[in-house]
């Protein structure tokens, strides 16, 4: 009988915190930023009806009756941004062994305080590829049932990996075990790991299958799955109807990884010529994050990062940004992912300058993160652009952000599903 007031009472919070019914919105700015042709459109009047985009035209046409009205005078409105890498529940600022202090459950509370960052700094959707405890469900549902503010989350759960691999709690020594239910070391059972995080929520599927900077212990530049073990991920996966990210630095395990039919590449920083042909033939994408580096390196020594990590960091950092340059020029198809998470969740659009700087236009590095992430994400239909049928997802800053793609940094306002977030 408890149990049920319990239930009944959740129930009824969720319906207290829903967005309210049949509600329309209709928002108009100087300027619009429209992704899916690529250019900018003057005088725009989005309609917001329940949430979703049911119209996209000119101010002067019809407003609904009953409509609120939101004036952003003299902004730009752009589509609410996407990054495609993130950690929510990981904070920079507790590297290393730091992060021993704290209970388990703490990191869900840091997840809590990076999502309505996450979500006011303009991401109105994120893949987060990689947490413990199945932290990144729990996020959706309390975002979805109205419990807390935050983004959209496709969830990967556990990232895969081997044992010793760059996802194993490699910095410990023999006489500790910590609990690893996303390690594996055969096809077989990474196929059965595929099915358990599947079940307990994962929408995409993330892989360790490289060494990497922040781990203890490995060669970021090793393979660390076999080309067996990867190919059963991705047919395991892609039977379920999910996607497969990997995360990849070094250039034997990027094409095992192609060759496998990966969807996405993390990292992807020791790419070579034969990585960007496999990319394009597969139509595979590329999710470089060029901007931690900086930060790793400013602030990494103080953050705990290990001693051995900052120097893998020096190794591998400018040879990524030169790869994603080669990349790009290459025409592979490029996605904007952070790694939000080893740099403060929040600062995500620090990243568009960076890609700009190294060889993108500002609307290709803005498409990244909208149009080209919807695709990746398979969300046409619902992210990535102010279209008809889709969320009713919107940023606003002040000014031309494809004469100056820093304007992302601060957005002025931010909208998500026809709720203002932050004006
Ligand atoms: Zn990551």
């Amino acid at each position: 009988m408890r149990r049920f007031a319990r239930i009944a009472a959740v129930l009824a919070a969720c319906t207290a915190l829903a967005p309210a019914g049949a509600e329309t919105v209709v928002v108009t700015a100087a300027h619009m930023v429209d992704v899916i042709a690529g250019k900018e459109v003057d005088r725009p009047q989005v309609t917001i009806v329940d949430g979703r985009i049911a119209a996209v035209g000119h101010q002067g046409d019809a407003v609904p009756q009953g409509a609120k009205t939101i004036d952003l005078g003299n902004r730009t409105l752009l589509p609410g941004l996407i990054d495609m890498h993130v950690h929510l529940t990981s904070d920079p600022h507790l590297s290393g062994y730091k992060g021993l202090e704290y209970t388990d459950t703490f990191w869900t509370v840091v997840g809590v305080a990076n999502a309505k960052k996450t979500l006011e700094a303009g991401f109105t959707t994120v893949r987060n590829v990689g947490s413990g405890n199945y932290d990144d469900v729990a996020l959706k549902q309390g975002i979805e049932g109205g419990y807390i503010p935050g983004p959209r989350i496709v969830p990967a759960t556990y990232a895969l990996g081997s044992t010793g691999g760059h996802c194993d709690a490699t910095e410990f020594p023999p006489s500790i075990t910590v609990p690893s239910p996303q390690i594996a070391n055969s096809p077989e059972s990474f196929r059965a790991a595929v099915r358990t995080v599947h079940k307990y929520g994962a929408e995409v599927i993330k892989v360790c299958m490289t060494g990497g900077v922040l781990s203890k212990g490995d060669s970021v530049g090793a393979q660390q799955l076999t080309f067996d073990e990867i190919k059963a991920i991705v047919d395991e996966a892609h039977m379920l109807g999910l996607r497969v990210a990997i995360h990849a630095h070094g250039t034997d395990g990027i094409n095992a990884g192609l060759r496998a039919g990966v969807d996405t590449v993390e990292h992807a920083s020791l790419a070579d010529e034969t990585s960007f042909k496999l990319a394009k033939e597969h139509g595979a994408w590329f999710d470089m994050d060029i901007y931690n580096d900086d930060y790793i390196l400013a602030e990494g020594a103080k953050n705990g990062v290990f001693a051995e990590s900052l120097a893998k960091e020096k190794m591998i950092g400018l040879k990524q940004r030169q790869t994603f340059r080669a990349a790009h020029a290459a025409g592979v198809k490029m996605l904007f992912g952070t790694d939000g998470g080893v740099y403060p969740n929040g600062d995500n659009a620090r990243q568009f300058a960076k890609m700009v700087e190294w060889g993108m236009t500002p609307i290709e590095a803005i498409q990244a993160a909208t149009k080209s992430a919807a695709e990746a994400l398979d969300r046409t239909k619902d992210v990535g652009a102010i279209a008809v049928g889709r969320y009713g997802d919107m940023v606003a800053v002040d000014g031309d952000p494809l004469q100056d793609v820093r304007l992302l940094e601060h957005p002025s306002f931010v909208m998500k599903g026809g709720e203002v977030v932050k004006d």
